[in-house]
């Protein structure tokens, strides 16, 4: 179905911790990191370069970056709020930085104290420093199109709005934007709409990556409908750790274990060992006693004699 292999970022360092009160550990966000990385999961968003005073869950942010770069194989990507963000970024040695673009700009404003026009001046100052660095040194840069599917604040959002912004950004110079239903408003028809659309607009190659969240048990269906328009790099969250402020008790992130199940039932490879994925989750229940963990696969457990036929066949 698709030429480039399928890849599973797990973001819940990130999405899923900076959503819940409990602080991990340092010591517990590296054996998460570890295990994971053992498990076959390949790009890992650590954290957030965001000020600690506002996010303090992921203070250790260039820590945990320069730990998980000792990994062999492994992408270590972040999440940065700005230009600052970007340098500190840099100066750890990430291998990916993400800048969150809201296309809802009430919630841009809201929550990043920034206009469109504001964001894009960042986003050509970000790219400025970035050309500026050695090939080797330089991180890929994604700008992600936040609320691309709706925002708790105005509602619909009109694909055409997200086209347009994604056009502008690649103007501005990142190598690629990627879709995020950040408060669970996407539905398949969405998903297949607003990917061909915006891929008219930048390109099939400058969007390859989707990040979605299951607060309306949608999420799976929505990354079956990415899958199908070839679609690569799938965001999730181990145990779907996390939540969202507006709706209590729904889930964070698509959980990383259920959606490698289904990418591996289908016979889509993922490089993802499940048995040995399911049991990082102990790190989680180790570390963060009192947080919820979905997943459905955890619950029910791997079918009988599942991976054997694939196999077989
Ligand atoms: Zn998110």
């Amino acid at each position: 179905m698709n030429e480039r292999p399928i890849l599973v970022s797990e973001v819940g360092l990130r999405d899923g911790l900076q959503s819940i009160g409990s602080i991990m550990p340092t010591e517990a966000k590296m054996e998460w990191i570890r295990a994971e990385a053992a498990a076959g999961i390949r790009e890992l968003e650590v954290g957030s370069f965001v000020p600690a005073k506002l996010l303090p869950q992921l203070a250790d942010t260039a820590a945990l970056v320069r730990f998980a770069r000792t990994i062999p194989g492994l992408t270590v990507a972040v999440l940065v709020p700005n230009l600052r963000g970007a340098e500190a970024a840099i100066e750890a040695g990430a291998h990916k930085i993400t800048l969150p673009c809201s296309v809802s700009e009430t919630h841009s404003l809201r929550n990043l104290r920034r206009s469109h026009a504001q964001l894009l001046e960042e986003a050509r100052a970000i790219a400025q420093a970035l050309r500026a660095l050695p090939r080797e040194r330089r991180p890929h840069f994604e700008c992600s199109l936040s609320t691309a599917f709706g925002c708790t604040l105005e509602g619909h959002i009109a694909p055409a709005r997200v086209a347009v912004l994604a056009e502008q950004l690649m103007a501005a110079g990142c190598d690629e934007v990627g879709l995020a239903d950040t408060s669970g408003y996407a539905d398949p028809g969405a998903v297949r709409r607003v990917v061909r659309l915006v891929r008219s607009v930048v390109g099939q190659d400058a969007l390859t990556g989707i990040h979605l969240h299951n607060t309306r048990g949608l999420g799976l269906a929505n990354a079956l409908a990415a899958l199908e328009q070839n679609v690569t790099t799938f965001d999730s969250s181990l145990a779907g750790l996390g939540g969202c402020p507006f709706a209590p008790g729904a889930s964070g992130n698509i959980v990383t274990e259920d959606l490698c199940f289904m990418l591996e039932a289908m016979g889509v490879d993922t490089g993802v060992d499940l048995a040995a994925l399911l049991r990082v989750r102990a790190v989680l229940s180790r570390a963060l006693p009192g947080e919820s963990l979905y997943g459905f696969t955890a619950e029910a457990g791997l079918p009988l004699g599942f991976g054997a036929t694939a196999q077989a066949e």
